[in-house]
């Protein structure tokens, strides 16, 4: 009852246009069909969405140029005018309301890695963004999933151990040197890294440059692989 009176008050809205709708952390109709939802056919490494299927296992031309540290990453939705709303959300939102959503989501992308992975370990705190907001989307995202998935979170398994600045308007040679020995995996954690399947989360993969030296540092403290999920990802 209590429920449906707060629902009379503050009826949900939609996450990106804040229409009314049915449940809380939804999207309306149009909202959801603006919003590009990554499915098949894909790159089986770094998951970039493909037009046309190509067949089982093949890779983008970035893949086959170089393969990323990490075996395989997937996302939730492709990052672009419409869907950048949802990532801010996570900054600005009730994370409880969202948790359902994001967390749906985020396991349904990533159901293979999942049941593949033996511990979730978010991208550690941008250091710009902790300047500006004390407030880590990657570890949000990080619970929610855990929640969704029972799977275990350590939240301070990578530490970031140099500061680094936007990435936003840097090149891809900027960011790579940009994010070179920024990271760490944390010694306090190492047991539970070692020899060890893990799922690394982010908000938002652009060049992959923060993921990949993430991944190696992880690979370094004796991880024996590690995947990539994210909210979002650049596909252009
Ligand atoms: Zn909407
Ligand atoms: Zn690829």
């Amino acid at each position: 009852m209590l429920a449906r009176a707060l629902n009379l008050l503050f009826p949900p809205q939609c996450l990106i246009c804040n229409a009314i709708v049915g449940q809380n952390g939804a999207l309306c109709l149009p909202c959801w069909q603006q919003v590009r939802f990554i499915s098949d056919p894909i790159c089986a490494c770094c998951g970039l969405p493909f037009e046309y299927k190509m067949g089982e296992h093949v890779l983008c031309g970035e893949c086959m140029r170089a393969m990323p540290p990490y075996a395989r990453a997937r996302s939730v939705f492709a990052y672009d005018e419409h869907s950048r709303a949802l990532v801010l959300r996570l900054k600005y939102h009730d994370q409880t309301q969202l948790a359902p959503s994001y967390g749906g989501w985020l396991a349904a992308a990533g159901k293979e890695l999942i049941a593949a992975s033996d511990v979730i370990v978010p991208v550690p705190l941008h250091y710009w963004r902790f300047v500006k907001r004390r407030y880590n989307q990657s570890a949000l995202l990080a619970q929610m999933l855990g929640q969704k998935t029972g799977l275990q979170v350590i939240p301070d398994a990578l530490k970031r151990i140099r500061a680094t600045t936007p990435q936003t308007g840097l090149t891809r040679k900027q960011r790579e040197d940009n994010v070179k020995g920024a990271f760490t995996a944390n010694p306090r954690h190492v047991s539970a890294v070692k020899g060890k399947t893990i799922l690394l989360i982010d908000d938002v993969l652009t060049t992959g440059a923060t993921l990949e030296h993430c991944s190696k540092a992880l690979l370094k403290a004796g991880a024996m692989q590690v995947n990539v999920l994210t909210l979002a990802r650049t596909v252009n």
